[in-house]
């Protein structure tokens, strides 16, 4: 058991990437707070967890309310006693081209990729500060937080800055064993993926085969989705290591898409 009673949270964890690294870290003894805006989403997943013999709980959040943020993280504190993990993992995508992106979409996708990473952030930090056993912190990132889409703007700017603020966490927390990762998937099959293709066949004039073909997985190197357990056992491997060899490091799970 990897994360045996270690306190773990994860955020847009009721769907896709999010409910598979949940899933994972509890098989792997770990309790993990389902956190989601979407709460009966969230309860169906810990109640999945807990049938399996696993210890979960969910909690209601919105990344981008401060105030929910800091209750929920409160709830899982007095529920169980810190944070060991956190899972900065929710998010939605808007796709325009630059000229008609409303701007409202755009301070929509920022806040609730990156005032998201940062308030939940901030609010897991002091707990895994005065625990003394330090922390893992990990942001879902994308081959976007590295590399440029058509129509993906908000998206790009804001996954390219979680890797700036991994960074800054990385060197905060050093001190205090708290590190600090981006994993940066590939198109996996989720529900943000699904929404993706018709808009895409759409804006892009094309058929959605193509879409899938010609445009999400034409740079892998076996033309195959990455699954949300390819992007759990990075999750894994980075909230169970055991020193800060690796803070401070973003990884590309995408089948060869995207290669640093
Ligand atoms: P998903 O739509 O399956 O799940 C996203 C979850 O986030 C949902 O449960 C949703 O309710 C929750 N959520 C949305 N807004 C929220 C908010 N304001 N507060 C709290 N929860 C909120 O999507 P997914 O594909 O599993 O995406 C998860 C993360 O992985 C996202 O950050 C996404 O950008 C990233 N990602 C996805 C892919 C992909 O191809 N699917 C690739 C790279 C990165």
């Amino acid at each position: 058991m990897k994360l045996q009673d270690k306190i773990c949270i994860v955020t847009g964890a009721a769907s896709g990437i999010g409910k598979e690294i949940a899933l994972t870290y509890a098989r792997e003894g770990g309790k993990v707070a389902i956190a989601d805006i979407n709460k009966a989403a969230a309860q169906a997943t810990a109640d999945d967890i807990t049938k399996a013999g696993g210890t979960a709980m969910a909690v209601a959040m919105d990344v981008t309310n401060e105030e929910q943020v800091n209750a929920a993280i409160a709830e899982v504190v007095a529920a169980w006693g810190g944070v060991d993990v956190l899972v900065s993992n929710a998010g939605i995508q808007i796709v325009h081209p630059i000229e008609e992106f409303p701007f409202a979409d755009w301070k929509k996708m920022l806040s609730i990729h990156l005032d998201g990473a940062f308030l939940t952030t901030k609010a897991c930090l002091p707990h895994m500060q005065a625990s003394g056993r330090g922390g893992s912190i990990i942001y879902m990132g994308s081959v976007h937080s590295k590399e440029a889409s058509v129509l993906k703007s908000a998206y790009v700017t804001a996954k390219h800055g979680l890797i700036g603020l991994c960074k800054t966490v990385a060197k905060e927390g050093g001190k205090h064993a708290i590190r600090a990762n981006v994993i940066c998937p590939g198109f996996v099959r989720t529900p943000l993926v699904e929404k993706q293709i018709p808009e895409q066949a759409q804006a892009l004039g094309i058929s959605e085969d193509d879409v899938v073909k010609k445009v999400m997985l034409k740079e892998t190197v076996d033309g195959e989705f990455t699954t949300v357990q390819d992007v759990a056992e990075v999750a894994l491997l980075f909230a169970g290591f055991g020193s800060n060899a690796l803070t401070g490091q973003s990884l590309v799970v995408s089948h060869g898409w995207f290669m640093q």
